[in-house]
């Protein structure tokens, strides 16, 4: 599932291929990904509009639109969103696909159907979309300072890897990234928010920064489900740096002397080292 730094990457290539750019005809295919609203009201908002700006808020894009709308574009398991030309041939399971008037297109492919497109008004985007309200800090749009961190922290007394994953307290990360944040802080994945002492708290808050900031840079992980690509159709090359998710009984880079350890948390597989994360 693409996480903050996935996202991100798109984000970044998105602004620059297609703002400034007005769509000319949007065709919706299936009933699952625009699901919010009817495919004639989605495609009516975006038929002749101009692509002004592209934001993102934990998972979410948010395509500014110079109606005053808001495109959303949410991936969730397997959305991908790519470039293409109008004469490519069009990939099994393309939900959307938004073309220009300066030709190209926009394609939303999105095997399992968890993904979802649609137009807000920001009058009511607050209510149409209540978890995007709802969201907690973003840590690379948006970062809090360490002290507001460690207050939060001490504030939830949970697990670290629940509070690292709960949206509404910090957008955008997910299984993958807490691990190889929690990781890097030298942390255990069930370890309790208030018996941080301070220096693990700054050292939690670097990782969290230094983690997503270094993945943003390596375009983001692409599993061996090649489920995340960019918007050209690239994977992203951090899997190649990950230290400790997918990697279990493969030795630790750090101690050396321990391999890496699998346990199920929250339903999820949970990476980390016995010996370098207490
Ligand atoms: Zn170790």
């Amino acid at each position: 599932m693409p996480e903050l730094p996935e996202v991100e990457t798109i984000r970044r290539e998105l602004e620059r291929e297609a703002v400034g750019k007005k769509i000319k005809a949007v065709e919706v295919h299936g009933t699952r990904t625009v699901r919010r609203q009817t495919k004639k009201a989605f495609a009516s908002k975006l038929d002749g509009v101009k692509i002004t700006g592209v934001e993102r808020k934990g998972k979410y894009l948010l395509v500014r639109l110079d109606s005053g709308d808001v495109l959303i574009v949410h991936l969730r398991m397997s959305g991908q969103l790519l470039r293409a030309a109008a004469k490519d041939p069009v990939p099994k399971h393309t939900h959307v696909i938004i073309t220009f008037t300066v030709g190209g297109q926009l394609r939303f492919v999105d095997p399992r159907t968890f993904g979802e497109m649609f137009v807000a008004s920001p009058e009511t985007i607050n209510e149409d979309v209540p978890e995007l309200a709802e969201l907690g800090f973003d840590p690379v749009e948006q970062p809090v300072s360490w002290q507001t961190f460690g207050q939060l922290l001490r504030n939830h007394k949970m697990k670290l890897k629940a509070f690292l994953t709960d949206q509404t307290i910090i957008a955008g990360l997910g299984n993958i990234y807490a691990d190889e944040i929690l990781f890097t802080a030298g942390l255990r994945y069930d370890r309790m928010t208030d018996s941080l002492s301070t220096q693990e708290i700054r050292r939690l808050y670097r990782s969290v920064v230094e983690t997503l900031h270094d993945a943003i840079k390596y375009g983001g992980s692409t599993l061996s489900d090649e489920q995340y690509v960019d918007l050209n159709g690239k994977p992203g090359e951090y899997q190649e740096h990950h230290k400790v998710y997918d990697r279990e009984k493969l030795p630790c880079f750090r101690c050396r002397r321990a391999n890496i350890s699998k346990a199920k948390f929250a339903g999820r597989s949970t990476y980390y080292c016995e010996l370098c994360q207490v």
